[in-house]
């Protein structure tokens, strides 16, 4: 039976046991920051990879660095709390492992200064998020992306993904499987909660930091294995909207996503309407990297075992 526990208040606690109080500034103002980390179940091996935790937590110590929340724990004790509630987790699935640090003082009053802060990082069961065979039908948001004058979208903050709400159920509720936003300059910026990528002439191009997305630890892995496995350049560059509808390829990063193609943008087929065949390559290679089936890229992968096997 799977015994999912988080690490919260210093501590080790059943998932259940792990509550805050109504009062807590980071419920009532968002103010919090979080990773998503990935753990692929490698059925094969009954291994779980967690992959680029390191990484992930690095992102975080940035995101805190921006929203002034203190993290009193290392990374390396970070990566290791991570290992352990992988390990007792008792599932045999893909898990997702959610660190937030947040805004933690019982206490109204709108600012970021003079707040205690703390971490939580719970477990959590996770399949796939969106449909990596067939693709995603997108569309283009009525949303704009929030600008880093207004809310940073660099920090992974947690008020900012009422941003990517609205943009999501805005899609979903129009028939689509995800939005894309723009930014307020009208180009390309990211999904609801991935980073975008075009395919023209064999040259991946994608959204600059500039241009209010999140900087994506996925996107970092696809340009690295396509510039190393398949010898394809990335441009960052802004995107105008109508490049999706005539680029060779669309696909969409992340963490929760995957790399998953986008077959359709905004009613108009990308390509013939399928995965485009550079699409299908980096997803051969991107699967078997994060199942740990690729020696090459073994270091981004943390292998953990069950402690107790099921
Ligand atoms: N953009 C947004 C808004 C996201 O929420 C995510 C998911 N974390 C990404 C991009 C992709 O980032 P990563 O590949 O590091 O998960």
């Amino acid at each position: 039976m799977p015994q999912p526990h988080a690490y919260f208040q210093g501590q080790v606690v059943p998932l259940e046991d792990a509550k805050i109080g109504v009062m807590t500034h980071a419920f009532n103002y968002g103010t919090a920051v979080f990773e998503g980390i990935r753990g692929n179940w490698n059925a094969d091996d009954q291994t779980f990879y967690l992959f680029r935790m390191r990484e992930h937590y690095e992102r975080l110590v940035r995101s805190c660095k921006i929203l002034q929340l203190d993290l009193h724990e290392t990374v390396d004790r970070l990566c290791d709390l991570t290992v352990e509630l992988t390990e007792i987790s008792g599932y045999e699935e893909d898990v997702y492992l959610r660190p937030l640090v947040y805004k933690s003082t019982e206490q109204l009053g709108v600012r970021l200064h003079n707040l205690e802060s703390d971490i939580v990082i719970f477990i959590a069961p996770f399949g796939p998020y969106l449909d990596i065979e067939k693709g995603a039908r997108c569309h283009t948001s009525s949303w704009r992306r929030v600008d880093d004058t207004g809310i940073p979208p660099r920090a992974k903050v947690t008020g900012i993904y009422v941003n990517s709400a609205l943009a999501k159920t805005e899609a979903n509720l129009n028939g689509f499987d995800e939005a894309i936003m723009l930014n307020n300059d009208g180009h390309v910026s990211e999904g609801s909660g991935e980073n975008i990528f075009i395919i023209r002439d064999n040259t991946l191009i994608t959204p600059s930091p500039a241009d209010n997305i999140l900087e994506g630890i996925t996107a970092s892995t696809v340009v690295e294995l396509a510039r190393r496995e398949l010898d394809i350049q990335t441009v960052e560059r802004p995107i105008d909207r109508t490049e999706l509808f005539v680029a060779d390829e669309v696909f969409m990063t992340g963490t929760a996503a995957h790399l998953t193609p986008v077959v359709e943008v905004d009613r108009r087929p990308v390509g013939d309407g399928t995965p485009g065949p550079v699409t299908q390559q980096l997803s051969k290679l991107f699967y078997d990297v994060i199942l740990g089936k690729n020696e090459r890229y073994k270091h981004w992968c943390t292998p953990v075992r069950l402690r107790v096997p099921q």
